[in-house]
């Protein structure tokens, strides 16, 4: 199996970066579709793709089969994630030599969210509590992972304060992370300030923004609930003008989402990352509206 090129390599090619996650579908038929989505990006050739972990059960395993057949059926450069929930230390070693022999040498290294119903997070026996101990662990295990970690532009939902939680992310660089991708934000003005308050804390690896194209104004009312990003009010006045209308709120969410690159793409952001909910019609768009 060839080894993936580090993504830190890309950075130093010292060009805007895209990248795209997925998730793992639940049930064969998610998969087929998957596969769809997969095919018709290869067209705008990513330069890695990301799969997330799930919080428990059967979808772990499926991080690994689908980031398997994303790298060898399609070619991608995959960074598959890796939480600390519910895995022990040796768990987690294995996890990371599995992931090392299937030729991944890059890694979204997090904590994790609680899995569904618990009230907060707590470490599995002999577990981890925060990423930055993953990142240690993942550096030691091999020391060529190139790994990426979280970044919050509007705060952890469950730090204290900013000041707190960039000390946090401070703690995560210093572990050894290469990158790191932010929670997705919807206001380019709370990506500029981060980064600022990141280069005042010393941290100056890549900050790559996360951004969101929104496909339903329930759905992202759901997600900006559990993740503290703020939604502006003129997006949301533009989602409810859209009303029931699922393509015309689609055509909202690209063109805001265009709008948000446009602008992190002059203002030097190093690249972006695209929460695509496994569909291709939005990262597509936003390619050929990004064109030049
Ligand atoms: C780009 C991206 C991808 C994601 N992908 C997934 C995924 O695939 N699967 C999934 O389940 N979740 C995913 N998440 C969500 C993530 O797991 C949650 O936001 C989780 O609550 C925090 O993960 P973290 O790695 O940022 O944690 P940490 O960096 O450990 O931070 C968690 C909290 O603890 C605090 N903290 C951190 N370190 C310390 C320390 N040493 N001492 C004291 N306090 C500390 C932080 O301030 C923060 O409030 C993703 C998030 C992002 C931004």
């Amino acid at each position: 199996m060839t080894p993936d090129r580090p993504i830190s390599e890309l950075f130093a090619q010292r060009r805007p970066l895209r990248s795209l996650e997925f998730f793992p579908p639940r049930d064969d038929a998610g998969i087929a579709s998957l596969r769809a989505t997969a095919g018709a990006l290869r067209r705008i050739n990513p330069d890695f793709v990301s799969v997330t972990y799930g919080a428990g059960g059967g979808a772990r395993g499926r991080t690994a089969q689908i980031s398997a057949m994303l790298k060898t059926d399609f070619g991608f450069t995959v960074m598959p994630h890796l939480t600390c929930v519910g895995h022990s230390r040796a768990e987690l070693n294995t996890l990371a030599g599995e992931i090392h022999a299937g030729g991944f040498r890059n890694i979204m290294a997090l904590r994790g969210d609680p899995p569904r119903g618990a009230t907060g997070f707590a470490p599995a026996p002999d577990g981890l509590r925060y990423a930055n101990e993953l990142v240690a662990l993942l550096k030691a295990r091999h020391a060529d992972f190139c790994l990426g970690v979280g970044g919050y532009p509007e705060k952890h939902p469950e730090a204290p304060n900013a000041d707190v939680d960039l000390d946090n992310l401070k703690r995560k660089v210093d572990a050894g992370a290469s990158f790191i991708t932010t929670q997705l934000f919807f206001d380019n003005m709370v990506y500029y300030r981060f980064v600022e308050k990141c280069h005042a804390r010393g941290i100056t690896l890549p900050v790559i923004p996360g951004i969101m194209p929104v496909l339903s104004l329930k759905q992202i009312q759901r997600i900006t609930q559990m993740s503290a990003a703020h939604l502006p009010p003129v997006l949301l006045k533009r989602l409810e003008a859209g009303g029931d209308n699922a393509d015309t709120v689609e055509m909202v969410g690209i063109d805001w989402a265009l709008t948000q690159i446009r602008g992190l793409l002059a203002n030097n952001a190093p690249g972006y990352h695209v929460y695509i909910l496994n569909r291709a019609r939005s990262a597509l768009a936003l390619a050929a509206g990004l064109a030049a």
